[in-house]
């Protein structure tokens, strides 16, 4: 049984994958929930969307958030209003989050309600939220502390980032199922998502980097110093490390046992090898649900190795 550790686009990418490659019994999902916010008065939880309707095959690749076959009454209406638009939530992606809202308002943990919209999409395999409590991440930055979602969304990634806050996470607690799935895990994927905005979050909740106590396989974000998507290597460079696959490989040093780089990054394999991490060497743009599968089994099957 292996757990994925995942955040939004690229998260979701592998763990399509891993879900084609393993049945429902051997995968537990777990999705990052620093980006959740309050909006419109809604929760909004859209890495655990962003996994939910990839798997459940309803996904929009185009914008890389919400779902295809969207319309935007809502958004047009709330518009006429002079409401906040910065944020597009889609029509069909507004019941989503008005009915995950009402339910957490009943008393639901996110944990059950994320259960029962995967098991309404037909998703099979387990995706469950990294905790129940409430972890935001902050975005320290030369324009002050900003909310996640402000940063991202409405900064598109502007603010040069100082420091990165986990907040509430010192006090959160992993999900039920989270626990029990690192409790009986053979192995752990760090999908090829934002290692400080999406995969640090989960790490950041007491009990997770015990629990997965170097039986890691990790997939780079970066690919030749870039990353495919999103602010990542931005990031890296604000916070003063020069994004490659070895600065990946120096940032889950202790945690991970395996790195998978891309073809592009294979000079780089000694220099990770030397810092006691297994460099595996792969396709890993996931341009296809062939090479998702692919990249799936490279690394199911060095966890089985290593
Ligand atoms: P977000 O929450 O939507 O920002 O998504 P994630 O944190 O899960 O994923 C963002 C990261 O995925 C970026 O750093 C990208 O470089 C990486 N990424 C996206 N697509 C691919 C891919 O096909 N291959 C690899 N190796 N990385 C990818
Ligand atoms: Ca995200």
């Amino acid at each position: 049984m292996i757990v994925a550790l995942a955040g939004g686009v690229g998260g979701a990418k592998l763990a399509a994958g891993l879900a084609r490659v393993l049945p429902p019994e051997d995968l537990v999902i777990a999705v990052n929930t620093g980006d959740d916010f309050e909006h419109l008065g809604l929760h909004v939880a859209p890495d655990l969307d962003t996994v939910m309707y990839t798997l459940a095959g309803i996904a929009n690749t185009e914008t890389g958030w919400g779902r295809a076959n969207e319309t935007w009454s809502f958004m047009e209406a709330l518009e006429e209003f002079g409401g906040p638009t910065w944020f597009r939530l889609g029509d069909r992606d507004l019941a989503t989050n008005v009915e995950r809202t009402r339910r957490l308002r009943a008393g639901d943990t996110l944990s059950d309600v994320t259960r029962d919209l995967c098991a309404r999409l037909r998703v099979r395999h387990a995706v469950v939220p990294m905790s129940d409590d409430p972890v935001r991440t902050v975005v320290h930055s030369d324009h002050g502390a900003i909310e996640f979602q402000h940063y991202f969304v409405r900064d598109r990634c502007v603010p040069r980032v100082q420091r990165l806050e986990y907040r509430g996470a010192e006090s959160a607690r992993p999900s039920p199922a989270l626990r029990a799935a690192l409790d009986r895990c053979s192995g752990v994927v760090f999908c090829p998502s934002n290692p400080y905005l999406s995969i640090a979050p989960i790490l950041a909740v007491p009990g997770v980097r015990d629990a997965i106590d170097a039986r890691a396989l990790a997939v780079s974000p970066i690919i030749a110093g870039r990353a495919v998507k999103g602010p990542a290597a931005k990031i890296m460079r604000e916070l003063g490390v020069e994004p490659s696959a070895l600065a990946v490989a120096r940032h889950y040093r202790g945690v991970v046992r395996a790195l998978v780089i891309d073809r592009a990054d294979a000079t780089l394999a000694p220099a990770i090898e030397a810092f006691g991490i297994r460099a595996v060497v792969e396709d890993t743009l996931m341009t296809d649900d062939a090479a998702r599968e692919r990249l799936a089994r490279a690394c199911v099957a060095t966890l089985e190795r290593t």
